[in-house]
């Protein structure tokens, strides 16, 4: 099946040729640095100069950059709250599955767009500026082809599009309900590809990427308990054809009920076979390598390959916490997601990364160390940069040669708590009760600015009124 381009005509942004942004204060790689105007030219930083140019415009507020979330599943926003109502032990992640798949049996293409909208707006409003999207959702609702593949892509590319954030579309490979080739249930009948039809999905979504700005593709075989290995290595292997630095995510160890299936039937744990069957580097990102031993940990530390950490969801979930210390004083590289998205705010997860680790250790200030001291600092940096490498783009910090994604503070909320430059992200991080995020670039163009973006209200109603209908 050739790829079928539906034209939109609203796909290209246009971009400001040339942009001149003067700062006060700005993040510049790790340091702070003073009064400096940013020459932007077609959306990346070509020269950043001292003092204020002619013609610059002023940010408003202390200069960040945007932060990358890499691990989204946009139609989970839809029903984010609605499996809270468990009692005396017997809710888990399996019992919010099932919920999740009778949410499915309603949601159409259209739908799925509007969610994505409304999600990629609140990121965008929160700081925001990349989302790696693992997309599994393929199907029509009785579970057959649409007559294109990438039709629910492209609803995506749609969403990422209209709201003007960065996307990196992971098509998700999803084959069997569980570990030994488990016949998939109808509530997955969705997700189901065969290998073949799922790296068609990718050349077509790979081609369709072409025609939206600030886009690209890589690929998300599901878990270990959704693939073989014959299906894991044949869709690597299609990816690689088009791009060799492709990003590839996978989710791993979320749960411990998954590290004993698979030692049940591999003899292995999740990380540990992984790391023995699938050349890993540092374009894969395992997502949820929460239960992982120390071998295993060095292993991934040693692939080069990122962990992928969702403190919320994760939170959310009752999924356990993953081993931050020790991957970040052994210079593990990690990203942050908001996965089901049960919070939309990089601030909390990076306070949840941090608070998890202080609950456990009972110590304070953990993920810091003596090259950046400041712990809001050093895990928005290296958030951030992780999250650039999780999905190979050119973002994560403000550099001559990056793509200009940032993030201006709110003044008068940042004056409130911060003194000085090294206090600006820990009380970010810490102590904010207010969104500080005032107003939002991706690729050299403002898509926020005071708070507000130009789609807000209209994706407010379409979105409000298709949850009335999604939960009569
Ligand atoms: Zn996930």
């Amino acid at each position: 099946m050739s790829p079928v381009i539906i034209n939109n005509g609203n796909r290209l942004v246009k971009k400001n040729p040339l942009m001149k942004l003067y700062a006060k204060k700005i993040l510049l790689g790790s340091q702070w640095a003073s009064h400096k105007t940013v020459i932007i030219e077609n959306g990346i930083i070509t020269d950043i100069i001292d003092g204020k140019a002619a013609e610059a415009e002023m940010a408003q507020g202390a200069v960040i950059p945007g932060m990358v979330n890499c691990h989204s599943h946009a139609f989970q926003r839809a029903f984010a709250g609605f499996s809270e109502q468990g009692s005396e032990g017997q809710d888990s992640f399996w019992t919010w599955r099932a919920i999740m798949y009778k949410f499915l049996d309603q949601l159409t293409d259209a739908d799925a767009e509007v969610i994505a909208t409304q999600l990629y707006i609140e990121m965008l409003k929160m700081g925001y500026t990349r989302v790696a999207e693992f997309h599994y959702l393929h199907h029509d609702i009785n579970g057959a082809t649409y007559p294109q593949l990438a039709q629910m892509a492209q609803a995506i590319f749609n969403a990422a599009n209209n709201s003007g954030i960065g996307l990196t579309l992971l098509p998700v490979l999803y084959r069997y309900a569980g570990f030994g080739k488990q016949a998939p249930n109808d509530g997955q009948k969705r997700f189901i590809n065969s290998t073949e039809q799922f790296n068609q999905l990718v050349t077509d979504c790979v081609a369709l990427s072409k025609d939206y700005t600030n886009s690209n593709v890589g690929i998300a075989p599901h878990s270990l308990r959704a693939v073989d290995k014959d299906s894991l290595l044949a869709a690597v292997n299609h990816i690689r054809v088009f791009d060799k630095k492709a990003p590839i995510h996978i989710h791993i160890s979320e749960q411990q009920k998954e590290v004993t299936d698979c030692l049940a039937h591999y003899g292995k744990r999740p990380v540990e076979w992984l790391l023995e069957n699938a050349e890993l580097d540092q374009h894969w990102c395992l997502i949820h390598a929460t239960h992982i031993n120390q071998q295993e940990r060095q292993g991934i530390i040693k692939s080069g390959a990122i962990a992928g950490i969702c403190p919320t969801t994760e939170a959310n979930l009752g999924d356990g916490i993953f081993p931050t210390t020790e991957f970040l004083q052994e210079q593990g590289t990690f990203a942050i997601g908001s996965d089901s998205h049960i919070s939309v705010n990089p601030i909390e997860e990076l306070r949840w990364l941090e608070y998890a680790q202080r609950l456990i250790k009972q110590q304070r200030a953990i993920l810091a160390d003596q090259q950046q001291l400041s712990v809001g600092q050093n895990l928005w940096q290296r958030a951030a940069q992780g999250g650039a490498q999780s999905t190979h783009s050119n973002t994560g910090e403000l550099a001559v040669g990056k793509q200009a994604d940032l993030v201006v503070l709110d003044e008068k909320l940042t004056r409130l708590f911060a003194h000085s430059d090294q206090h600006i992200l820990d009380s970010l991080l810490f102590a904010s009760q207010q969104n500080p995020v005032q107003d939002v670039m991706v690729n050299g163009v403002w898509v926020i600015k005071d708070c507000q973006h130009s789609l807000q209200q209209a994706s407010y109603d379409k979105f409000t009124r298709l949850l009335a209908k999604l939960s009569a």
